[in-house]
């Protein structure tokens, strides 16, 4: 029997919100997909497209490239969604592997072996084009409020899973702030930096025996952390943010030189 029009309209509407309740992203999801698509039709090409060389003899023994660095984010957004919105408009060319919800919802939203669109103009150790190295997790959060405990536990266990799958070293797990001196302040002063060194993920320092050396340079110890001293004052105020963050000034005494040789001595 042929539905009467009104119904045909109905259940037309009502398969159409059923279809974009259970995948609002799909076109982006599509533009997805074609891209990397495109890549990897691109790396399995043969023999090598546009190559310096006259000859190609494919080698037997390779992988591919591993991130050796993550660096951690707050989205300055109010909600997942608002982050997840910003990270599929092109026009914004910006992007994470992952955002982290406030209740600990984990979104993966690029395969780890891609190039992520969220270090910037950054240096760490001396390497720039931190985004070819690393993978990007962005936590939601407005930037002047705390973390909640369901998001940094989801946190800690993502930290968990990356660093086995990808044998990142615990001291390369860094924040923003840290690899984008003055030009970014995140993760927030809010962030438990120390709570994740004890879970293996970053660096912390223990100044109990430390011995600071005469005539300690401690930029110069920032610098062999990996901050970029070349501004000094950003280098400082990005260190206080991570390690000192109830300290807000530009100042480092000798309780930061106590804190920064630990460190220091860690990161060698
Ligand atoms: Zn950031």
């Amino acid at each position: 029997m042929k539905a009467p029009a009104s119904l045909g309209l109905t259940l037309g509407l009502i398969a159409l919100f059923y279809a974009c309740s259970i995948s609002p992203y799909r076109a982006t999801n599509r533009v997805y997909k074609k891209q990397a698509r495109a890549f990897g039709k691109s790396i399995s090409r043969y023999p090598l497209a546009d190559s310096f060389a006259t000859r190609f003899v494919g080698t037997t023994n390779f992988s591919m490239r591993r991130p050796s660095l993550v660096v951690l984010h707050h989205t300055a957004q109010n909600s997942t969604a608002q982050t997840i919105s910003t990270f599929t408009t092109p026009r914004t060319a910006v992007s994470s592997h992952y955002v982290v919800g406030r209740d600990g919802q984990v979104v993966h939203m690029l395969n780890d072996y891609l190039r992520g669109h969220h270090a910037g103009a950054s240096s760490w150790g001396g390497a720039t084009d931190l985004n070819s190295s690393s993978l990007g997790i962005e936590i939601d959060n407005n930037g002047s409020e705390p973390f909640s405990e369901a998001q940094i536990s989801a946190v800690i266990e993502l930290l968990g899973y990356l660093k086995k799958a990808f044998g990142i070293q615990r001291k390369h797990f860094v924040g923003h702030a840290d690899i984008a001196p003055g030009r970014k302040v995140d993760p927030s002063r809010y962030f438990p930096w120390q709570r994740l060194a004890e879970a293996g993920y970053g660096l912390w320092y223990d100044t109990t025996a430390i011995e600071v050396p005469a005539g300690f340079d401690a930029l110069m110890g920032l610098r062999l952390i990996g901050y970029d001293i070349s501004k000094p004052r950003a280098a400082i105020q990005s260190y206080k943010i991570h390690y000192v963050p109830q300290d807000t000034t530009l100042q480092l005494g000798p309780a930061d030189h106590k804190i920064i040789y630990s460190l220091m001595k860690q990161s060698l």
